[in-house]
């Protein structure tokens, strides 16, 4: 039998973000320092049969239909492509990643072939010289070939994930959106959250949804999209009467978590019921420790009655949770 993941405000998660790792081989400024980060000692970090039964007991106890692959980079796992296998073969469930596509020209195939359905690529730019300063790698044309591969392998419809900077990108929504409907990506712009490491994250200096919509505006006839929202955190549009969509996810200035079907299970095994939550339920000492499978799934319920209403990034009592979106999940 199912025992929902419920909260005690009658939301139930049944789309699990997993981290496979809190590494990653770029530096994106919103996202952690040049030099990197601390990053969790291999014997911390779950490891591939671990993943696989904490997902397994997601989606056979716990309702979890979908699962989503993140990190850090995830394609930067080795175990990536048999960790998505197993995860396939537990039947009923949608798996996808969230990526910076670097290295996805080599492996778009076998994800696909192991069970992959979709993929995010972020991609915050389509000039290589604003890339390299956004992420301080020179890598762009890796990722324009890691898209490609994607789209190639079956791996669609490709998302693509856009954050603004202030005085960076934020004069390049427009090229951005027109380069992803040439190429048949959906491009999704995010608002800059508060889950930066070095947190440099500022209220009055975000690029807010607003001024997105308004730069689109002025090249782009947009159109609110028929299709009901649902759980799905972006206001989606038709682009000049479509068929093609721009997506705009305002976590901050128009928050959705109401609506939230999320939850989040990081490297090291803490389950967190929300992206801002200050507190984890540490499933990796209980696993290792003999806990049964139950055992697991009723933490993981008790996890999940404690989230709370919402984010409250706008209260001046917010804190922005010790982890940055690299170690908890993005
Ligand atoms: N490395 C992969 C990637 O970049 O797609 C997966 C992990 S990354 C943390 C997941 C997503 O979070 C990316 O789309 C990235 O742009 C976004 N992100 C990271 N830091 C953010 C922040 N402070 N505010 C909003 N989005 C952020
Ligand atoms: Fe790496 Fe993704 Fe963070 Fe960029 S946003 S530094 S690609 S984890």
């Amino acid at each position: 039998m199912v025992q929902p993941l419920e909260d005690l405000y009658g939301r139930v998660a049944t789309d699990l973000r997993v981290s496979l790792t809190d590494r990653c081989n770029l530096r994106c400024s919103y996202c952690m320092p040049a030099e990197g980060l601390e990053w969790l000692p291999d014997e911390a970090t779950l490891s591939d049969d671990e993943v696989v039964r904490l997902v397994t007991i997601g989606v056979r106890m716990l309702g979890v239909r979908e699962v989503r692959f993140t990190g850090g980079e995830p394609l930067v796992r080795r175990g990536l492509v048999d960790i998505i296998r197993r995860t396939h073969d537990l039947g009923g469930v949608e798996t996808s990643i969230t990526t910076n596509a670097l290295g996805l020209q080599r492996t778009a195939v076998a994800l696909r072939e192991a069970g992959l359905d979709r993929v995010n690529v972020s991609l915050d730019t389509v000039r290589s010289d604003t890339f390299a300063q956004i992420t301080r790698r020179d890598r762009f044309h890796d990722v324009v070939a890691g898209l490609a591969a994607a789209k190639g392998a079956g791996l669609g419809p490709v998302k693509v994930n856009a954050v603004l900077l202030r005085g960076v990108n934020d004069d390049q929504a427009p090229e951005l959106l027109r380069w992803c409907l040439e190429r048949g990506y959906e491009l999704r712009f995010i608002e800059q959250m508060p889950l930066d490491a070095q947190h440099a994250w500022n209220r009055t200096a975000m690029v807010t949804a607003e001024e997105i919509f308004a730069a689109l505006d002025r090249e782009f006839t947009l159109t609110p999209a028929v299709e009901p929202r649902g759980s799905d955190p972006a206001e989606l549009f038709l682009v000049d009467g479509g068929p093609g969509t721009v997506g705009v996810i305002a976590s901050v200035t128009r928050p959705f978590c109401g609506d939230c079907d999320r939850v989040r299970l990081t490297a090291d095994g803490q389950v967190r019921n929300c992206l801002f939550a200050r507190q984890e339920s540490d499933l990796r000492t209980a696993m290792r420790a003999g806990a049964s499978d139950q055992e697991l799934a009723d933490r993981w319920i008790v996890a999940m009655r404690g989230k709370l209403a919402g984010h409250g990034i706008d209260d001046p009592s917010f804190l922005q949770p010790d982890r940055p979106m690299s170690a908890i999940g993005g």
